[in-house]
């Protein structure tokens, strides 16, 4: 359910119920047919010019939700809208028109660049593609926008550093001025100093521009710096969103109380991957656990966590947390 603030005209995506289940093949000749539970009716919206972090362990669903807004997975169930525009089922012409608006940066800034293409060329790219004028001070332009000079325009890949890739592939998706930018772990692959500079520039980028980002990462203390919201993922499903600073001073979830235990901060050395400290391993998404699917781990689980599963619930302003605890209080 979206709350009646997340339903403001200002909301340029909306999730609703998304669902994706992937089969797979079992037994003796592969007869039997099992599901993975990627995602579960997974809901948000994403306001103009915000960035709501989408965070949890490898294997919760969260690459999977970032990678169905960009149509790169088809959904089970559920509805993805851009504005009003239901691109849910769109065949790949029909959703040409909507990429404009909907750009990506992925983990690997290597392979998502053409290694024979020069810079000015893979920038110029996307713009030649839409029919978009193309000169080389549009293109220096975009090139002072995300820290590059203007000198490197003639340079292959291969001659930049992971983070000036990573910028390069930034100025890629800026070209179109899109509303959205899925960043699916897009500083995950680089150091922590260069981390920080890459999370600057988007939230400066951002700010000039008014995109929304959706910020899909493992790491709670990236999303942190970032994020204006921020929903946390369990085992394919969302456990809390919140506004930042009301999910880190008062989570109402326990998995989130441990993702926030695992980040020990100050010093980013000994940053952990969300989780690590959390006992037990995660269920397997092909028979997720029945009633709270956190049960198995949560130290606070009772009889009534392993027979129903929580709801998604409204637990104070701008906060919404998924646990029978907050029914007590
Ligand atoms: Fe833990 Fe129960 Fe809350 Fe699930 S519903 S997080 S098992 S207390």
């Amino acid at each position: 359910m979206l709350d009646a603030a997340q339903t403001s005209q200002d909301t340029v995506l909306s999730v609703e119920g998304l669902t994706v289940h992937y089969p797979v093949r079992k037994g003796m000749l592969g007869r039997q047919v099992q599901y993975v539970h990627a995602a579960d009716d997974v809901s948000f919206t994403l306001r103009r010019g915000e960035t709501l972090g989408l965070v949890g362990e490898s294997g919760c669903g969260k690459s999977t939700v970032g990678r169905s807004i960009l149509r790169l997975v088809e959904p089970t169930r559920g509805k993805i809208l851009l504005g009003d525009t239901d691109i849910t089922h769109l065949e790949r012409g029909e959703m040409r028109a909507h990429r404009q608006n909907l750009q990506a940066i992925f983990q690997d800034p290597y392979s998502s660049l053409n290694q024979r293409m020069r810079a000015f060329d893979l920038v110029a790219e996307p713009l030649r593609n839409f029919g978009r004028p193309v000169t080389r001070e549009i293109i220096a332009d975009l090139f002072r926008q995300v820290g590059l000079r203007r000198d490197q325009m003639d340079n292959f890949p291969h001659q930049f550093s992971g983070g000036q890739r990573q910028r390069l592939v930034i100025a890629k998706a800026l070209g179109l001025q899109p509303e959205i930018i899925v960043c699916d772990e897009a500083v995950s692959a680089l150091d922590v100093s260069v981390q920080a500079q890459v999370i600057n520039l988007l939230t400066k980028l951002q700010r000039e521009h008014g995109i929304a980002l959706l910020f899909v990462a493992h790491d709670l203390a990236v999303v942190e710096h970032i994020s204006h919201r921020i929903a946390v993922m369990y085992l394919g499903q969302i456990v809390e969103l919140a506004e930042k600073r009301s999910l880190f001073a008062q989570p109402r979830h326990p998995y989130t109380r441990a993702l926030l235990d695992a980040v020990p901060v100050p010093d980013p050395k000994r940053r952990l991957e969300a989780g690590r400290i959390i006992p037990g391993d995660v269920p397997s998404p092909l028979n997720p656990p029945a009633g709270c699917r956190f049960h198995t781990r949560c130290p606070l689980a009772f009889d009534r966590c392993r027979k129903e599963a929580p709801v998604l619930k409204q637990v104070a302003a701008e906060h919404q947390a998924a646990c029978h605890l907050n029914d007590a209080a």
